[in-house]
């Protein structure tokens, strides 16, 4: 059962005039409140040194504080989740599905104020927060259905006259969930939902910018039935995460999504353990591609590529960062986006005429801006969006760019901003494009753009990436519908909104019974 029958939550379409007004009034409502995030261990909150969290796209406006938890709250957090353990995966699964149930029920009834707060803590557009609420509530609904049905019953195996053996799947223990702040609601939520319904209880780690929507998550969930004893919220720095907590023998997995570098770096910390083997699902960052030949519809093109490139200001770990063009439809194409990008808007996120919004922080946009200079200096510069007067020191914005260069290794990481790398290719070259994708070591999205079905699907067989999209943009994946996650250098998978997600936040349980 791949639940099929399913059906995903409903956003608010910002397209449908009659939906607007509604919609602006109950999110404006929130947008000036001030929110206070503290350590929440056994129900209880804690609080320690405060820091002020400022907006992404108005530096003068704080949002409200964070108390970052100290290493003794958070060893205190491991030791409640550790305790707390064997009470919760005792617990009849369809008793921690139907929370799950009711927390994606609260989450509905918060949406307006978790719209926006992903605004004022995340830079992110209004459409974005829709689309963050809708993922949230889905992994609840997905993982509450598959947990029903993969850890509700035993299975029978075969044996000897008077031994009945069966198998079952139990939680692992306490599981570390560490997010990072691009999907401050979605990712949080879906990796502490399936870590949770699988029986483990939890240590959930925001990322250090959006600290505040996690906080508000975790006590929506709380409010929701989740007991205060397994769901401990510790926003701490993720180096001192390392040190204090998983370096600890009582974490018995992790679920990370984040950068590349870090998971290595919890590989390692794990690994400098003399005790327990606890596994680690990463999901990390991409180099991705799309390729399109000279079959495509430049017009439908540049659309995908403008979306997949610049949503979220590209901060999507599935975001388009190489495009490769055949070189007969290249010229044609580099005209119609260099025109597309010259008309969009870049400004404030919660206004509904802006395309881009902010990076994250100064510090992000700092490092983006080394590189687009640096490839500007190399006279590689096609298109760049303008920046509307009076914008810049307002807030971290930075303008959607795009260059082209010669090759995918000219790129020595994941560039995590607005930044689209042209690269032309010849119709004879079309093993070694795919072969020069694959080689990069990264293998999270890929898009195609072919009017030849043939040729999308030769491509999509030899792709060694997560997910392919063909004649479409490559960017949203949906709750059970677009399984999402990548291989090599970009996870170590299950696929989150998959089938087989569940299993690994699991442990196979034999009993063999002579009765
Ligand atoms: P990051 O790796 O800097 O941080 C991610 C999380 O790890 C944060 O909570 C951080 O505090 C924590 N952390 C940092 N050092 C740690 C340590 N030593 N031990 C434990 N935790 C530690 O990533 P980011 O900047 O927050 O997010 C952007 C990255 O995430 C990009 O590379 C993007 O591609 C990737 N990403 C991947 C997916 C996916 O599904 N594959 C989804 C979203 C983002």
């Amino acid at each position: 059962d791949f639940g099929e029958e399913r059906i995903n939550s409903s956003g608010t379409n910002l397209h449908i005039h009659s939906e607007i007004e509604p919609f602006m009034n109950q999110v404006k409502h929130f947008l000036d409140n001030q929110w206070h995030a503290k350590p929440i261990i056994d129900g209880q909150e804690y609080t320690s040194d405060e820091e002020q969290v400022i907006c992404p796209y108005d530096h003068s406006h704080t949002v409200g504080t964070v108390h970052k938890a100290t290493e003794e709250q958070a060893l205190k957090a491991l030791t409640v989740a550790h305790e707390n353990f064997i009470a919760w995966d005792v617990t009849p699964v369809q008793q921690r599905s139907a929370l799950l149930d009711k927390v994606a029920d609260a989450l509905e009834a918060h949406k307006h104020e978790l719209i926006a707060l992903c605004s004022r803590d995340g830079g992110k557009s209004l459409q974005d927060g829709i689309d963050e609420v809708r993922e949230a509530i889905d992994f609840c609904r997905y993982y509450a259905y598959n947990a029903r049905n993969q850890f509700g019953h035993e299975i029978h195996l075969p044996g000897p006259t008077g031994e009945s053996n069966s198998l079952y799947l139990q939680g692992r223990g306490v599981f570390a969930c560490i997010s990072p702040w691009n999907f401050p609601l979605a990712i949080f939520i879906g990796q502490v939902a399936a870590a949770l319904v699988a029986g483990n209880t939890v240590i959930a780690k925001p990322a250090d910018q959006t600290t505040l929507v996690a906080y508000r998550a975790v006590q929506i969930m709380h409010e929701a039935g989740i007991p205060g004893s397994v769901l401990q919220f510790v926003p701490i720095r993720g180096s001192v995460l390392g040190k204090v907590v998983l370096s600890d023998d009582r974490v018995a997995g992790v679920a990370f999504t984040g950068s590349t570098t870090t998971a290595h770096t919890i590989n390692r910390t794990l690994a400098t353990r003399d005790g327990m083997l606890s596994p680690l699902i990463a999901e990390t960052g991409g180099q991705n591609a799309m390729i399109v030949d000279s079959s495509a519809l430049p017009e439908q093109v540049v659309e995908d590529v403008i979306h997949s490139a610049f949503t979220s200001a590209g901060q999507r770990c599935s975001a388009l960062r190489v495009l490769y063009l055949q070189e007969e439809i290249a010229d044609k194409i580099i005209e119609v986006l260099s025109g597309a990008m010259q008309e969009l808007r870049l400004g404030n996120p919660t206004d509904l005429s802006t395309d881009v919004g902010p990076v994250i922080d100064m510090a992000a946009r700092e490092e983006l801006q080394g590189h687009i200079e640096e490839l500007k200096a190399a006279g590689k510069l096609i298109s760049e969006t303008p920046m509307p007067e009076g914008l810049e020191g307002h807030g971290s914005f930075l303008s959607p760019v795009a260059f082209e260069i010669d090759h995918i290794n000219d790129l020595d990481q994941e560039w995590f901003g607005p930044i689209v790398h042209i690269v032309r290719y010849k119709a004879k070259n079309l093993d070694k494009v795919i072969d020069q994708i694959n080689d990069y070591g990264f293998g999270l999205t890929l898009g195609v753009h072919s009017r030849n079905e043939a040729t999308a699907m030769y491509i999509d067989k030899r792709a060694r990436v997560g997910n392919v999209y063909i004649n479409r943009n490559m960017i949203g994946a949906t709750v059970g519908v677009q399984p999402f996650g990548g291989q090599g250098l970009s996870g170590t998978g299950p696929k989150a909104g998959g089938p087989f997600y569940l299993y690994r936040f699991a442990t196979e349980h034999t009993r063999t019974n002579n009765t």
